[in-house]
């Protein structure tokens, strides 16, 4: 008897709406195919949330898609078209290394955009070859699925593949390709695209758009274009707030890389911050510290300015008047962004009711950690299980009379200790991908295909807050100091 060949459906279901935009939106264009595909890594729990069969996503067929040597049925590849400031300058950007497959619809009726970066050239792709190589590929996957695992907005990673062709940077590189998955790619350089090259009627076609997608149940609004702003603001604003908790450091806040989902995007040159220090740079471009740890929240209201600027057409027929509901909504961001911060590091303190004190606590904190040079992440660790000993400030006096002024304070709460220590477990990581073992992780991968390391890594972050025996290992500082740690970007 021949036994029939079993045919697994890979369950991609593509809708394609934002091809449905205008046609000056976006440039239809397919990947470019590559030599010889292989699958490096596959995310199995986001494939099954996303509907697909992670069988079938292994097979030669899947991996070719992953590849870009088929386009996968249903989906009409399109490279989109956006401006941005880059470092406060503005310029046309677009799409130079990447497609979008489409939109893939989840069985509980969820829109989910399929991106493949490193895809190959496209008209926006300038001087770019439209490659990536592994090594930043594999940086994204971990840190994109670290930022999930630590509650924060995120673009996540679907799968990595090599695409079996090498691309030229300082030297030879293995070429990779990710694919992304994301609320949306819409992005503040999106809105800025279509103000400065559009109609007005364009623009009011991506607002409805952006709306329908993201914000819907502000649609019947009086005025839904300063609704719209409102949600974005309020969105950054808790994102960023969540970057700072952790020490997140995007390293290339452009207005290119910020969402209107608010998710996080575009992990080029990003990394954790060990040691508590506001003027925290790791990328090599970034010069004057522009997007230094401590300047993240200023610079979104920056990028929400602009964003604001290119929605005057359509918030009211008077400019003036457009002009100054769009400027009191970018104000308000300031205030929206310390209420979540505050809000977050009262929890990352164990601390559940307000007092006015609370900030000078809490700033007096982070001073002895700056003056210090201690780090970040650990101090919260030590505070969070009473182990003060485990911190470098434990011998200054300073540190002692503010522990006093804290054990106080925490007594003058109706929650008692252990409602406390199991508000600060929840708040404070024991596990950030530290950079010493990002490098680590990658190395062992792109220099030795041993996937291992990135793997066990890679669990060890699904978990940040679980304080389980075998991640203890991952809350280590690296032997020497990291203050030279340099991130790249466009890699
Ligand atoms: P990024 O710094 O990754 O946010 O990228 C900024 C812009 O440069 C975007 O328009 C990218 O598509 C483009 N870009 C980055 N790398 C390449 C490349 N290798 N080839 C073509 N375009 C690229
Ligand atoms: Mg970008």
């Amino acid at each position: 008897m021949i036994e029939k060949e079993k045919i697994i459906e890979t369950g991609w279901n593509f809708d394609n709406s934002y091809a449905d935009l205008a046609e000056s939106f976006f440039t239809r264009i397919n990947p470019t195919p590559v030599k010889s595909p292989k699958l490096i890594i596959l995310n199995s729990p986001l494939a099954k949330s996303l509907g697909l069969n992670v069988e079938a996503l292994q097979s030669n067929n899947s991996v070719d898609a992953f590849a870009g040597n088929n386009v996968p049925k249903g989906s009409e590849p399109i490279a989109q078209a956006y401006s941005g400031h880059q470092f406060g300058h503005f310029t046309m950007l677009g799409d130079g290394r990447a497609v979008l497959l489409g939109e893939q619809i989840t069985p509980s009726g969820e829109r989910f955009d399929i991106q493949l970066k490193g895809s190959g050239r496209t008209p926006y792709s300038r001087g770019g070859d439209g490659r990536a190589s592994l090594g930043p590929m594999l940086r994204e996957y971990i840190i994109s699925e670290a930022m999930y695992g630590l509650g924060i907005p995120t673009t996540r990673s679907l799968a990595v593949i090599t695409t079996g062709e090498s691309i030229i940077r300082e030297t030879r590189l293995a070429g990779a390709i990710l694919t992304r998955v994301a609320a949306s790619h819409i992005r503040v350089g999106t809105f800025q695209y279509v103000s400065k090259w559009g109609t007005v009627e364009k623009l009011k076609s991506l607002a409805d758009y952006t709306i329908q997608r993201h914000f819907a149940y502000i649609k019947n609004d009086e005025n839904p274009y300063i609704s719209l702003l409102k949600e974005v603001i309020n969105g950054q604003a808790e994102l960023i707030a969540k970057w700072q908790l952790v020490g997140f450091v995007h390293g290339v806040m452009n207005t290119d890389n910020m969402t209107i989902s608010g998710e996080t995007i575009d992990y080029g040159p990003c990394a954790f911050m060990d040691a508590y220090n506001l003027k925290t740079v790791f990328s090599s471009i970034d010069l004057h510290g522009r997007y230094a740890y401590g300047n993240q929240p200023d610079i979104a209201a920056w990028n929400l300015a602009r964003f604001a600027e290119t929605l005057i057409p359509l918030i009211h027929e008077n400019q003036d008047k457009a002009v100054e509901l769009a400027k009191n909504a970018v104000l308000d961001f300031t205030k929206l962004y310390h209420n979540n911060w505050m809000a977050g590091m009262r929890s990352k303190l164990g601390l559940f009711n307000e007092e006015a004190q609370d900030e000078s606590l809490i700033e007096d904190l982070l001073s002895m950690m700056e003056k210090y040079s201690v780090d970040y992440t650990n101090t919260f660790r030590a505070l969070t299980f009473d182990k003060i000993e485990d911190t470098a400030l434990v011998n200054k006096t300073e540190f002692t009379k503010w522990y006093d002024l804290w054990k106080r304070r925490l007594g003058r709460q109706q929650q008692s200790k252990d409602e406390s220590h199991g508000l600060m477990k929840k708040s404070n990581p024991s596990v950030i991908p530290r950079n010493h073992r990002v490098e680590e992780a990658l190395e062992a991968a792109v220099e030795k295909g041993d996937y291992s390391v990135m793997e066990r890594l890679l669990n060890a972050l699904l978990k940040p807050y679980s304080y389980s025996p075998e991640q203890e290992e991952y809350s280590k500082l690296p032997a020497a100091s990291t203050c030279s740690y340099r991130t790249f970007c466009g890699t």
